[in-house]
């Protein structure tokens, strides 16, 4: 008897569609590129260095080309929405575009020539951190105020007001990037506009600090005391949580979108996941950096970390609770609740990775056992974007990406 959210028709499984609640595609060109000491990227704010040498090197064509190859890839893993927490804004130095929303503009365009429906989440930028203006490698990040980042989202929302596979969502960075009110400011807007609101929350320690030492709070009861926090809101990596601070993200209702393997691969710190999901928050998860696209194992991570940490097993979530975190939940995070039924993913029951799976237990067979192999057809909104495992534009989309590649490694 089949149980679970996954079902077995003839040799295939097929899947809901499956979400990224967040992502950041132009850092894809940094896979296998930062793993050795040489590269100085010893944690996270060296490997942010290098990161901000890519953001600054990036041009609109090359900001396509990378973006629209991380999406494809995306889509041949299973993903069938992707929400792009989008920070590159300006010109290098700050300068606006003769055209605002440009690069915005871009990305989005990047997913829709991939297949994928997209939310933009329109990022506000601001500082350095507490009484600190913006480095010069921020400064194509920032804005002037929350209301020029609004106006953005605005504008992006309007332009693709005929693609129902697009959306627009706002996103001030963290507690660090921008002062309280920006943030009180765009989640009131979220709210009055409709538009999913996302965050990254305390994903390192020294954020903590640093906000412990600006408004005497950490950063969930800061957010808490301005009435940010709700069943809209999307924490993003929530990893350094106290008890208190999962309760009040759980009593919300709200999300924690948890991106693993970039949590992994800089050395974020351990997952409060299980914590989180007794006090009843709703988990999504995010490819986040692109240090590899493998959404099962995105999902699977959330308990396999937890498991390490406790020296147990069957510690923060089962199959089931994953793949809702991968489907039901990661739509519902970015504004796009019950879509996932429209999108379809199927993979081989006959890979190796899933032979022999138990009809009763597919769900565990394929979060803790499936790898993007596995994966045959995508569809999205009905339009088969991904055949017998390689993407319609797969050879196309990789020429642009390498071509691209090349150009900003000499620029590097
Ligand atoms: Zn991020």
């Amino acid at each position: 008897m089949q149980t679970g959210i996954a079902h077995r028709v003839g040799d295939r499984i097929e899947l809901p569609g499956l979400a990224t609640a967040h992502s950041h595609a132009f850092q894809r060109a940094l896979r296998g590129r930062t793993e050795r000491k040489a590269t100085k990227a010893n944690n996270f704010w060296s490997w942010r260095g290098l990161m901000y040498g890519l953001a600054n090197a990036l041009d609109p064509e090359t900001l396509y080309d990378i973006s629209h190859f991380a999406f494809v890839e995306l889509a041949m893993s299973g993903v069938t929405a992707v929400g792009e927490f989008h920070y590159v804004q300006h010109q290098p130095g700050g300068q606006p575009y003769d055209d605002r929303t440009l690069l915005a503009e871009t990305v989005v365009r990047a997913a829709r020539d991939a297949g994928l429906r997209i939310v933009l989440l329109r990022v506000g930028y601001q500082r350095a951190g507490a009484g600190k203006a913006a480095l010069a490698e921020q400064m194509r990040f920032c804005d002037a105020s929350a209301d020029a980042v609004l106006k953005d989202a605005l504008e992006v929302r309007k332009r693709f007001r005929n693609d129902p596979l697009v959306s627009v969502g706002l996103a001030p960075h963290s507690v660090r990037a921008v002062p309280r009110s920006w943030i009180e400011d765009l989640s009131r807007a979220a709210k009055h506009e409709k538009m999913p609101f996302s965050m990254h929350v305390a994903e390192q320690r020294l954020e903590i600090e640093e906000c412990l030492h600006e408004y005497g709070k950490r950063p969930v009861h800061l957010l808490a005391d301005d009435g940010v926090i709700d069943e809209r809101f999307v924490a993003v990596h929530a990893t350094h949580l106290m008890p208190d601070e999962a309760k009040i993200l759980g009593h919300a209702r709200a999300f924690a979108c948890l991106c693993r393997t970039t949590e992994r691969d800089l050395g974020d710190g351990v997952s409060v996941a299980g914590a989180l999901v007794v006090e009843g928050a709703r988990l999504c998860t995010g490819i986040d950096s692109y240090s590899i696209t493998d959404p099962f194992e995105e999902a699977r991570s959330i308990e396999l970390d937890a498991r390490i940490h406790r020296e147990a097993r069957h510690v923060a979530a089962d199959a089931p609770a994953l793949m809702e975190a991968m489907s039901k939940n990661g739509y519902a995070a970015l504004g796009l609740s019950g879509l996932e039924t429209r999108d379809k993913v199927t993979l081989d029951a006959n890979d190796a990775s899933l032979a022999g799976a138990d009809e009763a237990l597919l769900d565990d067979a394929v979060i803790f056992g499936a790898t993007p192999r596995a994966i045959r057809e995508v569809s999205v909104e009905g339009r088969t974007i991904v055949e017998n495992g390689l993407h319609i534009g797969y050879d196309k989309a990789r020429i642009g990406y390498e071509r691209s590649l090349k150009k900003i490694l000499a620029a590097l």
